[in-house]
């Protein structure tokens, strides 16, 4: 059965949600931005916990896990259509419980780890209360896992870190990091990886610095360079068994990246009303923007991409609630990823280019909405690889012609088919 409504009910609650976003959210982003990771001040707490209670009494605090982990279990799809309106938003997600990096990794401490695990790292991170680091990339390359360096040794019933992350996000304001580390270097990096929980506070763990991204001054920003020096942890620190890190790698990523593309589709909504608005306000030539062949051209299409994305999302969320398996929609969140920093940017820079200079200012948030995009195309990984992945498992589904030929090669076919009708070919020549 094929539907494309929202549940009456639950369409309900996301207007609540669009309202409560616009609202009480939107103007954290002003008052404070660039500090919905960093660990709470009284003032600012005083905001934080009485917006998040709200959400808690509606029902909406961390909606995509099981009500035993402290969500309502309703699904990607759902979240996808809360996640369209959180967007807009540098500070609802983390309003709502459901902000990038944690979700993604804790969706692997659900999923891989210990009891104890959870209680300690679990249970404080879907209350809201500390945030998590996922520490991945090397300085020396990103995108190939399998050069990763950072080395852990076995020692007695511990562990042994060295090596150097780059790009951790929220390092420094995270309690924990979850850091891929090479256990076996004498196995294929598949089998040779394994995934550690290290407290930030640990000793041996230096953040070096941070870097920020474009219109962030230098030394600031939210993405550490990490050096891991002699950081000695228990056996207890391994997540989901030794040598798993690759499995989990794409349990966690597999996540983060759809939950970017829900997010991105409120962002570039938001660039279409700003575009849709200025496009009735701004009078030139002798006509509103919006009589103009041109205008008109970017805002029909960025509706039609924004569309094609909406319904690529949404039909990679319901997947992934049917199949209950990242592997299985694998295709489908990769061409996800593979779309995503170009609906964002398409749509940001026509927006942009119709505020005139006051779009390129900084007065105005389409600049970084197309800064946003470029960034898209790096972070879980760049569009490049994705696009392998998405042709990969595409040409499983295919396989190579039995001959020199193509099997849709015509004078085989045609050939092929006058055997088949010979009778009746045979019967319209001799009736001619
Ligand atoms: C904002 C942001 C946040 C991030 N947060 C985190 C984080 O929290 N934790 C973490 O571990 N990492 C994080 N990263 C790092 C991110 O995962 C890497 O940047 C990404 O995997 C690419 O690695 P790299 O930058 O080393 O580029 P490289 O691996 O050096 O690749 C550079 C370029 O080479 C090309 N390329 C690479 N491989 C291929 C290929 N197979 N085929 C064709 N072309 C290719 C692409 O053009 C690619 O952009 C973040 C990055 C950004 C921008």
């Amino acid at each position: 059965m094929w539907d494309f409504a929202t549940d009456p009910d639950y369409q309900q609650v996301l207007d609540w949600a669009d309202e409560f976003v616009r609202d009480e959210v939107e103007p954290l982003d002003l008052v404070w931005p660039h500090l919905q990771y960093t660990p709470l001040t009284p003032a600012r707490r005083t905001v934080v916990d009485d917006l998040k209670q709200r959400v808690r009494a509606k029902g909406l605090w961390a909606t995509h896990l099981s009500p035993d982990l402290g969500g309502q279990g309703y699904g990607q799809l759902k979240l996808a259509l809360l996640n369209e309106i959180l967007g807009r938003s540098s500070w609802a997600p983390v309003i709502f419980g459901c902000q990038a990096p944690d979700t993604g990794n804790a969706e692997i401490l659900a999923h891989y780890g210990t009891p104890e695990q959870k209680e300690r790292y679990l249970r404080p991170l879907l209350d809201g209360e500390l945030f998590s680091s996922y520490s991945m990339t090397e300085p020396q390359g990103g995108a190939d896992p399998t050069q990763f360096t950072t080395r852990a040794v076995r020692d007695g019933d511990h562990w042994v870190i060295n090596g150097w992350k780059y790009f951790s996000s929220n390092a420094s304001t995270a309690s924990f990091l979850i850091v891929m580390v090479v256990t076996n270097p004498d196995v294929s990096p598949y089998q040779g990886m394994s995934m550690f929980l290290v407290p930030t506070d640990t000793a041996g763990v230096e953040i070096v610095r941070d870097v920020g991204l474009h219109g962030e001054p230098e030394g600031q920003g939210g993405h550490a360079l990490i050096h891991y020096r002699d950081v000695r942890v228990p056996d207890s620190a391994v997540l989901g068994g030794e040598g798993q890190a690759f499995v989990i790698a794409q349990t966690r990523l597999g996540g983060g990246r759809i939950h970017h593309a829900m997010r991105t589709i409120g962002l570039a909504r938001k660039a279409i009303d700003m575009m849709c608005e200025r496009a009735l306000s701004r009078r030139t030539a002798g006509s509103l923007l919006a009589d103009k062949q041109t205008v008109q051209a970017y805002i029909a299409d960025s509706y039609a991409q924004l569309l094609q994305f909406r319904l690529l999302v949404l039909y990679t969320a319901w997947q992934i609630d049917k199949y209950n398996d990242y592997k299985v929609v694998r295709k489908d969140i990769a061409t996800v990823k593979v779309v995503m920093p170009t609906v964002l940017h398409d749509i940001a820079w026509r927006a942009m280019q119709v505020h005139g200079a006051l779009g390129v200012s900084n007065e105005m948030p389409l600049m970084a909405m197309v800064t946003g995009a470029a960034v898209l195309g790096l972070a879980d990984g760049p569009t490049e690889v994705h696009k392998t992945t998405v042709a990969k498992q595409i040409l499983r589904g295919y396989s190579a012609s039995e001959d020199v030929w193509p099997s849709e090669w015509l004078p085989r076919k045609r050939e092929a088919a006058r055997a088949r009708f010979a009778d009746h070919l045979e019967l319209d020549i001799g009736n001619l």
